[in-house]
C-alpha cells in the first residue's frame, strides 16, 4: 500500500487511539467488495473488520445466498475505530478514503455493496467527502443499482442496510434478503465478467 495513504490515516486523532489498523479481509480478487463504516470495538481489538455481532449477521446473511469468504472482500471507509463508535468526521473520512479507494482500484471489483448511510452516500458523492450530506439516506436506496466510476473503473454500486440496523430492527430483513437477490443477479451476469 501506498505510505501516503498510511500516513494519511495516521494524521488522524482516531489513529492514535485505536488498538489496530483494520484494512479488509476476504479475497483480494473477489469480483464483489463491501463497505462498512467504521471499526467497532471487536474489529479494533482483532484488526479485522465486521468480526463483532454486526459481523456475525453479516456472515450468516451472505452465507444464505452462499456467498462465502473466497467470494467477498470486506472493508470500511475509515481503518480505525472511532471513540465510543461515534459517527465518522469529514475529516477523517478524507483522510481514510484514499486507501479504501486504492484497495478498490487494485481488487478490480465489478460490484461494490455499501453498508448503511456513511458508505453509501460516499459513493453516491463520486467519493468527495463534501457532498455526502447532500446524498440520499439508505432508506430510500437501498437495492437500487447504480453505475458508478472508481479510478477508471466502471462499477455497480448497491445500497444495502448496515448488518447491524438488521439486528435491532428485524423488519429490515426481508427488504436485505430482496437486496441480496438482486446483488446475486449481478454478480450471476456472464456479461459482467
Ligand atoms: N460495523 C462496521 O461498519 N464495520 C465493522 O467492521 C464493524 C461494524
Amino acid at each position: 500500500m501506498d505510505p501516503e495513504h498510511i500516513a494519511l490515516v495516521k494524521s488522524t486523532e482516531i489513529y492514535k487511539n485505536c488498538t489496530n489498523i483494520v484494512i479488509g479481509k476476504g479475497n483480494p480478487n473477489a469480483n464483489i467488495i463491501f463497505v462498512g463504516e467504521a471499526p467497532g470495538k471487536n474489529e479494533d481489538l482483532q484488526g479485522l473488520p465486521f468480526v463483532g455481532a454486526a459481523g456475525k449477521n453479516l456472515d450468516k446473511m451472505l452465507e444464505n445466498v452462499d456467498l462465502s469468504m473466497e467470494d467477498v472482500y470486506i472493508a470500511n471507509i475509515l481503518k480505525c475505530r472511532p471513540p465510543e463508535n461515534r459517527d465518522p468526521s469529514i475529516e477523517e473520512i478524507k483522510a481514510h478514503t484514499p486507501w479504501l479507494l486504492k484497495q478498490i482500484e487494485e481488487i478490480k471489483p465489478k460490484v461494490v455493496c455499501s453498508l448503511g448511510n456513511y458508505a453509501t452516500k460516499f459513493f453516491l458523492s463520486d467519493c468527495e467527502p463534501d457532498k455526502m450530506k447532500d446524498q440520499p439516506g439508505i432508506t430510500s436506496v437501498h437495492g437500487k443499482i447504480k453505475n458508478i466510476e472508481i479510478k477508471g473503473q466502471k462499477i455497480k454500486l448497491i445500497p444495502l442496510f448496515h448488518p447491524a440496523a438488521i439486528i435491532y430492527k428485524r423488519a429490515l430483513l426481508p427488504e436485505w434478503n430482496k437486496d441480496m437477490e438482486i446483488v446475486k443477479a449481478e454478480i450471476s451476469q456472464k456479461t459482467l465478467f
